[in-house]
């Protein structure tokens, strides 16, 4: 506990300021970060206004809600219409497909149910097992183990995954393979590199010639992963630095990736705002195809459109604009009336902004 708060000292993140001082790059640099919760630390503490004025740090496609397509999204409104229990987390709930959001699905009958995690999915298809179930299964590294876990402690016949989770890594890869590329760093999650491992970056760092830094969750945490990945642009120098190391290690949490080897294989994924990233989704193997909810309900989504009109939803993913930049933040998209995804998720970074008042420069 003591850690926990000294990793919050007003005291230390003064001098952390000055450090970022010394290590203030001539030419403006934008570090970008993939993750709802380090957004969630900057605004919260007021981090940005400890930066230099030519460090500009911004979040990505960090909010797994915000990047499932509407494809994947109409699936699950396919299968909740035709008479399955459908559960997935809760913001997935508010996110708008082609035709309406799940919410909106309860409210015309459909049975969409809110759950913590696969195996509260799983004790539903328990208790009525006259009726399918289906996970919507979204997220990242972080999540997609425990779907895995399920699917291998022998569910019941009728629980289904409509799987969508995706993966950072190429992730990063398609930002730095959009032209133009405006970013000088990146920040790695911390949680999704605890299972994937610091290592999981190294040959994107050495391909694109970029510093990617791994930082924990705490103000000081992400404060240190700045800087150290403007001391490697000082440098010169394009590595993967591992600044939470209480956390993570070079090849990560081992029993975490033989489950989602055993369970998923690696195929496309289409990300809400980015388009197909190759090899960034997982999808259940032929093992599991009798839980497959694709293959045993036969639903496809079709594209969609991916942000509504005046949203610009697919920029602030792209870590091209800042929620402020959209002419509807605040105004037509607020938390309780939102536009776009990056308002409906909490991990979303105009929804993040509006919470901590609008003035992210704190
Ligand atoms: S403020 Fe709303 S409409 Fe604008 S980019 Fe964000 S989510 Fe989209």
């Amino acid at each position: 506990m003591r850690e926990l708060f000294s990793l919050r000292d007003p005291a230390l993140a003064a001098r952390f300021r000055e450090l970022l001082r010394k290590l203030q790059p001539r030419e403006p640099v934008r570090i970008v970060h993939v993750c709802g919760t380090h957004e969630i630390t900057i605004a919260q503490y007021g981090l940005r206004s400890l930066l230099p004025e030519t460090v500009e740090v911004l979040e990505g496609p960090g909010c797994p809600v915000c990047v499932t397509s509407t494809q994947d999204l109409d699936c699950a409104l396919q299968l909740a219409e035709r008479g399955a229990t459908l559960c997935t987390f809760g913001d997935m709930t508010r996110v708008p497909g082609t035709r309406m959001t799940l919410e909106e699905a309860r409210a015309e009958g459909a049975d969409v149910r809110v759950v913590l995690s696969a195996a509260d999915a799983v004790e539903i298809a328990r208790r009525q097992p006259e009726r399918p179930v289906v996970f919507f299964a979204v997220g990242f590294e972080t999540t997609a183990p425990g779907t895995a876990a399920v699917l291998l402690d022998n569910p019941p016949d009728n629980f289904f995954v409509l799987a969508s989770h995706k993966l950072i890594p190429p992730a990063l890869a398609a930002l730095l393979s959009i032209p133009p590329v405006a970013i000088a760093a990146f920040l790695a999650p911390g949680h999704v590199s605890t299972v994937i491992g610091a290592g999981a970056y190294r040959a994107i760092a050495a391909r694109f010639r970029v510093p990617i830094v791994v930082a924990g969750f705490e103000p000081l945490d992400v404060l240190y992963g700045i800087a150290l990945a403007l001391r490697q642009l000082r440098e010169g120098r394009a590595e993967v630095e591992n600044a939470y190391p209480r956390s993570v290690t070079e090849a990560g949490n081992l029993r975490a990736q033989e489950l989602m080897r055993a369970v998923f294989r690696v195929g496309p994924a289409l990300w809400r705002g980015i388009g197909e990233i190759p090899a960034s989704g997982l999808y259940l193997r032929e093992e599991f195809a009798a839980h497959d909810a694709r293959r045993e309900f036969g639903v496809e989504g079709r594209l969609g459109e991916e942000k509504p009109p005046g949203c610009r939803c697919a920029e602030v993913l792209l870590a091209r604009a800042v929620p402020t930049d959209c002419p509807l933040y605040g105004t037509a998209c607020t938390p309780l009336t939102p536009v776009g995804p990056c308002m409906v998720g909490a991990e979303g970074a105009c929804n993040i902004w509006y919470r901590y008042a609008g003035r992210p420069r704190l």
